[in-house]
């Protein structure tokens, strides 16, 4: 059997670098360690963190001797008012945001202070999209669908960016019809490279084998979309986020596998 894996699987810049940072700190820092939310989406990884001392918190006061803690701000980064309140609280915070979602936040920050409202095209529930409205001010909306943009009013001004992991294709189609309703927007692609890079890579060899693996967390927003994508060129696609997930695949009718991973992926579970 063939099995070819994806060059661009597994993690990407933003979440190796955040992972780095993080193991860094743990190897010299006698203060707690804790992440705000998990560092990435793969329940694998936050085991082995966990086991290195660094836990993920969803609130911060889960932390009770602020004073002794640092607090990670993961890859896809947090609101300014969210920053201010635990900075306030006295914690540590060291900054794991990906330069490029910080990128879009300059862009939004940039373009509220010039009286633009903002378009967010992304997924209304994925942190770094919440990240993000806040740098808004009150003027940003969260577009998902082809379909929310009929209920767009249009004001004069409007700047569109988009979730850095947004599917390429589902922001076109958006971003096409936003044009239509506001043909002043300024529009910015903001998907961030990689995603484009690993979503063509999986579809043209979804296109090319007789199965596709996709390895990732569950609950890894970008594992799930890379499936969708390979699942429509082949529907002998599968989602898998641990061995024991091959167990009840028939291998029998495929002689060429391609493997690819989403940006959370690390390579000792690809
Ligand atoms: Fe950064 Fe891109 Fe990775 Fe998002 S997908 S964390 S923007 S490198």
């Amino acid at each position: 059997m063939e099995v070819k894996l994806a060059k661009t699987a597994g993690f990407c810049m933003g979440v190796r670098r955040a992972v780095d940072i993080v193991l860094d700190i743990a190897q010299h820092e006698t203060r707690r360690i804790y992440t705000y939310g998990p560092l990435i989406h793969n329940p694998q990884t936050i085991e082995l963190l966990k086991s290195r001392g660094i836990r993920p918190i969803e609130n911060i006061e889960e932390i009770k001797d602020k004073n002794n803690a640092i607090l990670i701000v993961r890859a896809h980064g947090i609101a300014p008012a969210e920053r201010k309140k635990i900075k306030a609280s006295g914690l540590k915070v060291v900054d794991a945001t990906c330069p490029k979602v910080g990128y879009v936040q300059s862009i939004i920050k940039k373009h509220t202070g010039l009286d633009y409202s903002v378009i967010i095209v992304g997924d209304r529930e994925h942190p770094e999209v919440d990240g993000l409205l806040g740098y808004a001010g009150g003027r940003g909306i969260i577009i998902s669908s082809p379909e929310e943009v009929d209920k767009l009013s249009c004001n004069e001004k409007v700047c569109v960016v988009a979730q850095t992991t947004q599917n390429l294709d589902d922001y076109n189609e958006i971003v096409d019809k936003i044009k239509q309703i506001c043909p002043q927007a300024v529009i910015f692609n903001t998907i961030c490279s990689s995603t484009e890079q690993r979503q063509a890579e999986v579809t043209a060899m979804a296109g090319e084998m007789d199965a596709m693996f996709i390895v990732g967390g569950k609950n890894s927003a970008n594992t799930r979309r890379l499936a969708d994508l390979a699942q429509k060129k082949q529907p002998a696609t599968f989602h898998i986020e641990t061995p024991a997930d091959m167990g009840k695949i028939d291998f029998g009718p495929y002689n060429r596998i391609g493997v690819s991973a989403g940006a959370s992926t690390p390579n000792w579970i690809i």
